[in-house]
């Protein structure tokens, strides 16, 4: 039966980017939606460049955004006898060859001219005897005329003529893999019907296509996305916001925010900004994905980033705030009155430790502070603490004889030790009848 089989194959030299975050993501919705497979990949052929840290970070990401993969996951550095079994198989067919030019031939070739195509392609029908003292490469045997051509599910039609492409090299000369074969061989083997990749890679297409013919492997759908720029145009730079996926984790943006931004950077429905992951699933079409670059806005993700945080409950929020607070009424009045002002986790627990943290006096803040407002304070020893409501009854039947701002201001101020803040009735109600009391205490001997 026909399966949609994705992909994301990160290689282990960097951290996951926002970029590779929303291929994986597509590559992700794809399988989903389609119950297909989802395979994750890792290409560390790469030893010089490679590193335990940049994979553990990956796979850290991946964890975090909960795109779960299926099983296996592969790492090409495990899988070399493989590659050199598929490179034997094209030596015996004779849809490869061994290349005896000299690093140093080469060279000299280069200095007289830049197509090197036909003298790279000096032993493509040697019958000789190895050549002593040369270890050689292996390359393939591109075709001599006609065109490669493929349909991109983004961009169209893409030809390409085969003058543009050499007899490339598929082993080095110690006998390891290059980089477009293993990437064929291990598609291929694993029957991914659908490669998602940033359009970086759309010059690699051609002469994967190639190793896909020459052993004859069905050939998949290719999708090459688009980059993310910033709103200039231009290649995003950690400036602009080209960071980890983790640092946006640490930076206290929630996962469905920045999953559901960077879905939209590069598909649209309608003008719906709101996708849950449900949404996305029932709407993701690769054959949709923009076909331009997609330039980045982050007062959007900050946007949903704050959409995201309002509609979690406390439960969620304790958990995701990693707080040492307890699941009560007061916990869930202090959470509801920072919802809506945080844009960021991180926003949140500063504001949550504005106000839990006790204040620190200061004279400038408070300098207009009226004396009488002063001396009425400690009636909030007489109010009721039961409930949210009865502190907002009692703040409402205050008997003054001047104006209640004037009061709410002196006891913002005790409270909180600053202007400005949440209302005053929640944070009564959030702090207790001790810690207000305490707070008032501290104040007014501040003032003495
Ligand atoms: N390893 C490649 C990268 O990190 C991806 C290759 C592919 O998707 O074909 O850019």
């Amino acid at each position: 039966m026909f399966m949609i089989v994705t992909r994301f194959a990160p290689s282990p030299t960097g951290n996951l980017h926002i970029g590779g975050l929303r291929t994986a993501l597509y590559c992700y919705l794809y399988a989903r939606k389609n119950h297909g497979k989802f395979l994750l990949r890792i290409e560390d052929t790469d030893t010089e460049r490679n590193s335990q840290a940049a994979l553990d970070s990956i796979l850290e990401a991946f964890e975090w955004t909960e795109l779960e993969h299926d099983s296996p996951m592969w790492f090409q550095s495990k899988r070399l006898d493989i590659y050199k079994s598929y490179i034997q198989k094209l030596l015996d067919s004779k849809k490869a060859y061994y290349c005896y030019l000299t690093k140093e031939e080469l060279e000299s070739e280069r200095q007289k001219t830049k197509n090197l195509k036909d003298f790279t392609r000096k032993y493509r029908d040697y019958e000789g005897a190895p050549i002593q003292g040369i270890p050689p490469v292996v390359r393939i045997k591109a075709p001599l005329s006609g065109d490669v051509t493929f349909i991109d599910g983004i961009k169209g039609k893409i030809v390409i003529s085969a003058s543009e492409i050499d007899d490339f090299v598929i082993a080095r000369s110690d006998g390891t893999p290059t980089y477009n074969f293993v990437v064929a061989i291990d598609d291929a083997l694993s029957e991914i019907s659908d490669v998602i990749r940033g359009d970086d890679h759309v010059s690699n297409t051609p002469k994967q296509i190639l190793i896909y013919e020459a052993l004859g492997f069905k050939v998949p759908k290719f999708y090459h996305v688009p980059m993310i720029c910033n709103e200039a145009g231009a290649k995003l730079s950690k400036r602009d916001g080209a960071l980890s996926v983790l640092e946006y984790r640490d930076a206290g943006i929630l996962k469905e925010a920045l999953l559901n931004f960077l879905f939209r950077l590069g598909f649209s429905h309608g003008d719906q900004e709101i996708f849950s992951m449900k949404e996305m699933l029932e709407v993701f079409d690769p054959s949709e994905i923009n076909n331009s670059a997609s330039a980045c806005n982050f007062s959007k993700l900050m946007w949903l980033n704050s959409h995201y945080i309002k509609q979690k409950s406390m439960k969620e929020l304790l958990s995701l705030l990693k707080m040492d607070l307890e699941e009560n009424k007061r916990t869930e009045c202090l959470l509801e009155a920072l919802k809506s002002r945080a844009n960021t986790l991180n926003d949140f627990k500063l504001g949550i430790e504005s106000i839990l943290e006790k204040p620190r006096y200061d004279e400038k803040m408070d300098s207009k502070v009226s004396p009488l407002a002063l001396a009425s304070l400690p009636v909030v020893e007489d109010f009721d603490f039961q409930s949210l409501d009865s502190i907002k009854e009692a703040l409402h039947n205050l008997k003054l004889d001047y104006k209640i701002g004037i009061f709410m201001q002196a006891l913002r101020c005790a409270l909180l030790g600053k202007p400005g803040g949440i209302d005053l009735g929640e944070c009564l109600f959030i702090l207790g009848k001790d810690e207000s009391l305490e707070r008032i205490k501290a104040y007014l001997e501040s003032k003495k």
